[in-house]
């Protein structure tokens, strides 16, 4: 016995911002975040002639109108593929940067544009880091999710990208800083779990076997460490429940308070009220989702990702409840970001609130390798990796192997080689040319098909002249 194989796919929104300006007679007027996001676009525009594009490692890459940057993994059926893929997404759009810089340089722009992997912009606005699992439908869905949901609140003691929080008694170190603004948006709505899972059906599968489940709570992570425990616990609680478990005692009576409760309070240790009556803090209800996992599994042949996801997921819990926090700070965003800046503190005497720390947390969001601390942090040793810098750069172009996105990665790589209009999404591929006919995939474990393969040698041969050659 083994975790059932599963589908997994993450979505990150990024915040762009240039540091500069464009010179006018009042001092340099800001470049807008939609400007830059154009910036950034064109060359995609360019090549693909949109602004939501399929690549040629199965990724989506897009920009809704005057929003975010975002980048979508290809379907992953393994969660270290995942940090792998989502790393990839961040080269990609490093590049992109890069170029757009260069651009912005060249109409006498000053200053460059900075990608951030976080999840509030400097003027408040918030945005996402959404997570895709695949789940097999059945009749309860809203059973399943009313009880994954107490899991997802407290799940951020762990996996929370840490922030600081500006209090009338000073400056407070938080888990999550995305909380914060579920809990604003949503404290006077109803449906309580909405902010935390969209439950809009689209499945991206044959929709009689499948749903996708779409989480939209959590915190983007910069750790590979940490996308790999987020994405991972989480896929072995839904194992846990699709095996039939029930985690009904484990419901919250207010999740939307305990989501802000639980991202304010370091010690994990205030008791959360639950639907029943009963009071547990974040720390116990996920030592208990743990060790409901842990039942679950025994005996069962785990991969090693599977091994290290619970090791992990066991030991971040033993740093919060032993207040070693050394034992995760180079693996958990808020621990690895806590020690940057206490660190910090005591180099250079400055509080929290001060200017400078925030340009410090700002810069550990930045994804560019010259630009954002992650790089520097991951060559010396102080955030740990997953991924290999090869598999990241080979990731770039090739799609993972294993789940339907090697027959869309193939398929847009040879189009794009032969120079063919296509038109792709999550489960169709078709060639542009008139008369051909859409390839529709519907099981995303599929990763070799027929269909594909001719669509394939039809993108690659010689094309016919055009009208057909034939003599009038
Ligand atoms: P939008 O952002 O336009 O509102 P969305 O959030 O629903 O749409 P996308 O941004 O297109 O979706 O990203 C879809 C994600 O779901 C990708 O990461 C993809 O790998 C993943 N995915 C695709 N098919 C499945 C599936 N059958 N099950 C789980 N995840 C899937
Ligand atoms: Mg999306
Ligand atoms: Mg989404």
């Amino acid at each position: 016995m083994r975790p059932a194989r599963r589908i997994y796919g993450l979505e990150t929104e990024y915040g762009i911002t240039v540091d500069g300006g464009r010179p006018s007679e009042r001092g340099a007027e800001p470049v807008s975040a939609d400007e830059a996001a154009r910036y950034l676009f064109r060359k995609v525009v360019a090549l693909g002639r949109s602004s939501n594009v399929f690549l040629r490692n199965g990724a989506r890459l897009y920009l809704d109108v005057g929003s975010h940057p975002e980048y979508a993994t290809a379907e992953c059926d393994d969660v270290r593929d995942v940090v792998v893929q989502d790393r990839a997404g961040e080269r990609i759009l490093n590049e992109l940067a890069d170029e757009a810089s260069a651009r912005l340089a060249e109409d006498g722009v000053t200053g460059r544009i900075h990608l951030l992997k976080s999840n509030v912009d400097s003027a408040g606005n918030a945005f996402g880091c959404h997570e895709n699992y695949l789940i097999r439908r059945r009749g309860d869905f809203a059973r399943t999710v009313g009880e994954l949901v107490p899991f997802l609140v407290t799940r951020q003691i762990l996996t929370g990208a840490g922030t600081v929080r500006t209090t009338p008694s000073g400056p407070v170190y938080c888990f999550s800083q995305r909380s914060e603004h579920l809990w604003e948006a949503m404290s006077s709505a109803t449906t309580r779990s909405r902010p935390m899972i969209n439950s809009r059906d689209e499945p991206h599968a044959d929709p009689e076997l499948y749903r996708r489940l779409h989480v939209i709570s959590g915190d983007s992570s910069v750790a590979e460490t940490t996308t790999l425990l987020k994405t991972g616990m989480t896929g072995l609680v839904l194992d846990l429940l699709e095996s039939g478990t029930r985690l009904g005692d484990l419901v919250l009576a207010d999740p939307m308070r305990a989501i802000r409760d639980v991202a304010r309070d370091l010690t994990a240790r205030t008791p959360l009220e639950l639907a029943d009556g009963r009071r547990l803090s974040a720390l116990e209800m996920q030592e208990e989702y743990l060790a409901r996992v842990l039942a679950h599994l025994d005996g069962a042949d785990l991969s090693d990702t599977d091994r290290r996801v619970l090791e992990l997921w066991e030991r971040g819990l033993r740093a919060v409840r032993t207040g070693e926090h050394s034992l995760v700070d180079t693996e958990l965003d808020w621990a690895i970001k806590k020690r940057l800046l206490d660190r910090y503190r005591t180099q250079h005497g400055r509080a929290f609130d001060e200017v400078r720390t925030a340009r410090l947390l700002l810069a550990y969001h930045d994804i560019s390798p010259r630009d954002g601390l992650a790089a520097t942090m991951r060559a010396r040793g102080l955030m740990a990796t997953v991924a290999t810098d090869e598999e990241v750069a080979r990731a770039v172009t090739v799609p993972p192997q294993t789940t339907r996105a090697k027959l869309r990665g193939d398929f847009v790589g040879a189009a794009q080689d032969h120079r063919r209009d296509h038109t792709v999404d999550w489960v169709h591929l078709k060639l542009g040319d008139l008369g051909q006919r859409t390839v529709l995939c519907k099981d995303p474990f599929a990763s070799t098909d027929e269909r594909v393969d001719r669509l394939i040698a039809a993108a690659s041969a010689p094309r016919a002249p055009l009208g057909g050659g034939a003599p009038a």
